[in-house]
């Protein structure tokens, strides 16, 4: 497989890149909308937006700035949230309109990021600094998710300088909280102004471009999550005194449970989503593992395979529930026998999972402890966005335009993303962002977070024609 180049784009980037390699100053082979994405990319990376030391009302007032100056009406822009500090950004590019309007497409990214300190990096890096160096961008919040904000504010301000009219209106919002914190922007916006939200379909971070030295590999299009649950087991005693130990004992007890609950596997349970991506990443992996992931398509109760695909947790936490001990406390002194002994679990449930099933399993493999497992929470199941044509064929062909032949595979994130609650108010959405990382380079929310500058300039080439070929003369969803 070869990275062929067709576009403009992906031709100057390379350019720039062998500018970058050979020392000289790479702006000049930037096309003016490239420049415009870097210039709003370096921005946004240079505010400090962390979840819970910082706010993003700065940078949401500077990129309204942007979109003002641009040209953008005041009323399509809308700038506010529920405190003065995480204010999130709405701006609008309104299509041909008229009363059989299809409903907007949504742009979704979020502009707050994980805390980061400079003595943690990299001692030529800062991460509140956008640097280029060696052929990538440099910064926290490169990666997750700022190169998808900058690139979604461009694309939009092109697009308006293009005078395009789409048969739908195009939506960007940059939202506050997805990393954390009480002040949810994408929630905020659901709840209190539904209406500037509104959307067809959303598309959003979580799905990866991957690539292997330097070969795109797949491109992921997200369209589920897991669920969080979370449960407590406690082991409770009468205690007494240290010197005058007895067989009974809280810290022994729940030992044993988790020792117990460490072996167990909840069973295998794939949907609609999780098929497919099996089905498609078994072209792109080992011959074994491709192996097994086509029996475990045919068969979920095939344990050979099962076996095989669990040893890779990745794989692992996409075929089935998972629950992991994360935390441990118990005894209040040393020299006293423990009262209480508790164990944390953190639960990743497959979509239709029922906490309640989850938690008679934790149950069961405390039995006999005398411990006692923590209430469950209620059932909130999210039907997966779809994955037929309406939105997989505009993926794959853009995909294929872009970087030839490679399969694009839906995915489950095993994670959280802000995708959800629009799940769950019934609006599709997608993780799909077309900027390609190396398979075995991830760095976000870590040390020396970096985005490579070529894919950068691919990605925004890649949702560019993805939003027109979702705004243009498509059948009405
Ligand atoms: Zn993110």
């Amino acid at each position: 497989m070869h990275l062929r180049i067709v576009s403009t784009a992906a031709t100057l980037a390379t350019l720039m890149v062998t500018a970058l390699a050979s020392g000289q100053s790479p702006t000049t082979a930037l096309a003016p909308h490239q420049q415009l994405a870097k210039d709003i990319y370096k921005e946004l990376v240079e505010y400090n937006t962390s979840v819970t030391t910082a706010g993003t009302t700065d940078a949401s007032v500077a990129m309204a700035k942007r979109f003002r100056d641009a040209g953008f009406p005041e009323q399509d822009i809308f700038v506010g949230g529920p405190v003065p500090h995480k204010h999130n950004i709405v701006v609008r590019l309104r299509g041909r309109g008229g009363a059989n309007a299809p409903k907007p497409a949504l742009l979704l990214a979020h502009i707050d990021v994980v805390e980061a300190l400079k003595a943690d990096w990299s001692p030529d890096l800062d991460p509140f600094k956008f640097i280029e160096k060696d052929g990538f961008y440099y910064g926290r919040g490169t990666a997750d998710d700022k190169a998808m904000a900058a690139i979604f504010v461009a694309n939009l301000i092109r697009l308006k300088k293009d005078n395009y009219v789409g048969d739908r209106d195009i939506i960007v919002a940059l939202t506050a909280d997805e990393e954390g914190g009480q002040y949810n922007g994408v929630r905020w916006l659901l709840q209190n102004h539904k209406a500037l939200v509104d959307a067809a379909f959303v598309i959003n971070e979580g799905g990866r471009g991957a690539m292997k030295q330097d070969k795109p590999l797949f491109n992921e299009l997200q369209a589920t999550q897991k669920n969080v649950a979370n449960f407590t087991v406690t082991a409770k005693n009468r205690g007494g005194h240290s010197s005058v130990p007895r067989p009974d004992n809280a810290i022994y007890q729940l030992s044993e449970g988790i020792a117990r609950f460490a072996k167990y596997n909840f069973p295998v349970k794939l949907n609609v989503v999780t098929r497919t991506f099996f089905e498609r990443t078994a072209a792109v992996e080992t011959r074994e593992l491709g192996a097994a992931m086509r029996a475990l398509v045919k068969n979920e109760g095939d344990q050979a395979a099962i076996a095989t695909i669990a040893k890779d947790p990745r794989y692992n936490s996409m075929m089935r529930t998972t629950c992991v001990a994360t935390g441990l406390t118990g005894g209040h002194a040393a020299n006293a026998l423990p009262q209480t002994a508790e164990v944390r679990i953190n639960c990743r449930m497959v979509p239709d999972a029922d906490p309640a099933e989850v938690r008679a399993q934790i149950e069961k493999a405390f039995a006999d402890t005398g411990l006692e497992v923590s209430r469950a929470g209620t059932r909130n199941y999210v039907e997966p966005s779809s994955i037929g044509p309406e939105m997989l064929g505009p993926v794959e062909q853009v995909t294929r335009e872009l970087y030839g032949s490679i399969p694009v595979i839906p995915a489950m994130s095993t994670g959280a993303t802000d995708s959800q609650p629009f799940r769950v108010a019934g609006i599709p959405a997608y993780g799909v962002s077309g900027i390609m990382s190396d398979v075995d380079d991830i760095r976000a929310h870590g040390k020396d977070e970096r985005v490579l500058i070529k894919a950068f300039y691919d990605g925004q080439e890649f949702l560019y024609r993805l939003t027109k070929l979702l705004t243009t003369n498509r059948p009405i969803p």
